[in-house]
Order: C-alpha cells, then structure tokens, then sequence
C-alpha cells in the first residue's frame, strides 16, 4: 500500500481518531490460516527473552502471537486478535486445556526477570486496557505465561506439574501490575488445588502468588485507586476498528523517552491519553494536499500545538517544517 492510501484508508477506517501507532510490518502470513477463537477469557504475557529483531521475525514466522510490543513502545500485530495464536504451548487454567483457544498473547520484547523500561510498560498498559475493555477481560485474568503454562513428566518431575516456564513472570509483581493498572491478580492456582497439578518451581509459585517482587521500588508510585491506564483509555481506540485492512506499517522511531517523575504541567504531554486530559483535541491529519498551516492556521508553529506521529509528540514549537509529514496527526486545545 502506497503512503498516501495508507493515509486515507487510515482516516476512513478510524473515523479520524489519533494515534495509530500498531504496525503491521511483522504481520503474520500464518494468521488467515488460523481459526477463529470461540471465546476469550485472558490475557497471557509473555517475554521474548530475545532481542527485539530476531523475536518478530520469529513470532511473524510462526505466528506465535497477537501483539509484541518492543522496548520503544511500538505495538506490532502479529496475529489478528480474533483467530488463534500459538503462543502458550502445554498449557492449563482452571482446568482447560490449551489455553491458546481462549486467549489474547502479547510477547513483549524482554526478560522474565530484568526490568523493563516506561515507554514499553506504558504501551504494554494501553494495549492490555484496550484488549481488556475489548473481551471484558477483569484484571485478574490477565495473567503470564508462566501463570498458565505446564509440564508433562520428565526425569525430575513424576506428575504434570506448574513451573514449565519464568515466562513473563515480571507481570506477576505487584510493582509491575501497579504500572499496568491493573489493580488484580489471580489468587491462586486452581489447578494445583484441584491436583491436576504440582508445584514444580517453588520459586515461580512465591513470585506469581506469594510476596517476591524483585521490581519493588523501581517504578514511580502510582497512587492507590487512580489507575494510571483508566485515564489513557483511547489511546488504541482505533483497535476496535475493523480487523482487516491495516494502518500503514510504520518502521518503530524515537519514542518519547518518559521519566520516572511525574510530568510537571509545563513540560509537554507524553501520551496522546494525556494531551486528551489537557483538553486537546487532533484537528486534523496532514496528508496529500491538507498541509498543516491548513489544520492549525497561523498557530501551525505554537507551542500549543502538537504534532503526534509513531509514538512521537512535537509541539509546534519545535517542528522543522521540512519535517512535517503525511500522517501527522494536528492537535490543538478544544
Ligand atoms: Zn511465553
């Protein structure tokens, strides 16, 4: 698709909301041939334990999942988030087996047990608000990979057992969960306490239901109660937009570096959600013929005017016209 249709199958498709920055540049050619998934009850986290390139050219390859989001906050689709996924393996939750029959997985470029930066947690937070309003998905089902995955026997271990897998153990941390808004977590193990299950990593167990959070401290606070991701909801509102045709396939760029304090209100917004909760709005797409003096008139270069394009916000201020490209979106006050 060429950029210039990109643009517009863009706007027809979102209804002209903001921020499209999914990219279909590792899109599976697996995912037409898988079916359509008959219900969906979580959200399965994952960590590629692998650099960024060589974990979407595999997840593209296989189809291994429906999202993978990478350290620059940049959201790939993998997978249409309707059909299956192969992205749990040997796998049980409360009693169903392969959970990817009933389930959304997004990998996120990482490790089980090293931190990962705000810009990709926050874009981890929005995807995961926006899938979970989507399925109806309570927090609490929104669990990793090492929540769900098990192993058969083998030499060390007689029965099928938990603990197959550290997989995405890090979103088991209150610390983390508090980063992604998400206010719950699972309980306990139902199938451990039915005995369909053992224990087979202790470790894991404390991590995923017991107090280890080796993430403590490392994130700001977020304030009890204000989930930081309920005033973003927005941000991926396009995903309920039709699942066929695709924005453009934007190449990940310089993201927004984000800082562990909190935005003091005169430095510009970080987010879309949060130019949202300034009281902008986007005014229009720069696009073949519409130049972004046309959208924000004599205020095209003010410094309360915003320019969002891939994960990027400029104020007006600070845009090299030579600079200013289809597909930027124009945001000024309401
Ligand atoms: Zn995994």
């Amino acid at each position: 698709m060429n950029r210039v249709l990109a643009v517009l199958v863009l706007l027809v498709w979102s209804g002209g909301a903001p921020a499209l920055d999914v990219s279909d540049r590792y899109r599976s050619p697996r995912s037409s041939e898988r079916k359509v998934r008959p219900s969906t009850e979580l959200i399965v986290l994952h960590t590629t334990e692998a650099p960024a390139r060589s974990s979407l050219n595999k997840l593209c390859d296989r189809g291994e999942a429906h999202y993978c989001v990478t350290e620059d906050g940049t959201v790939y689709r993998i997978v249409d988030r309707d059909r299956e996924a192969f992205h749990a393996g040997r796998s049980m939750w409360n009693g169903k087996e392969d959970v990817d029959k009933f389930s959304v997985g997004i990998e996120c470029v990482g490790y089980h047990d090293k931190e990962m930066g705000l810009v990709q947690i926050r874009a981890v937070r929005d995807l995961v608000k926006e899938l979970q309003k989507m399925y109806k998905i309570p927090d609490e089902r929104v669990v990793c990979h090492s929540h769900v995955a098990y192993g058969a026997p083998n030499r060390w271990q007689k029965k099928n057992h938990r603990g197959r897998k550290r997989c995405g153990m890090l979103f088991a941390m209150p610390s983390v969960r508090a980063q992604l808004g998400l206010a719950r977590r699972p309980a306990s193990d139902a199938d451990v306490r039915a005995k369909r299950l053992v224990v087979g990593d202790d470790y894991l167990r404390r991590v995923l239901y017991g107090s280890v959070d080796t993430m403590k401290g490392k994130y700001p606070a977020v304030a009890a109660g204000t989930s930081q991701a309920q005033s973003s909801g927005g941000l991926f509102g396009w995903l309920k937009g039709g699942k066929g045709d695709a924005p453009p396939a934007a190449p990940p760029k310089a993201v927004i570096k984000a800082k562990p304090t909190a935005n003091p209100p005169s430095a510009p917004p970080k987010t879309i959600a949060e130019l949202k909760t300034r009281g902008y709005e986007m005014k229009g797409v720069v696009a073949k013929g519409v130049t972004a003096s046309q959208i924000a008139g004599g205020r095209w270069n003010s410094s309360d005017t915003y320019y969002t394009i891939r994960n990027k916000i400029i104020p007006g201020s600070r845009i090299d016209p030579a600079h200013i490209e289809k597909g930027m979106c124009v945001w000024m006050k309401k």
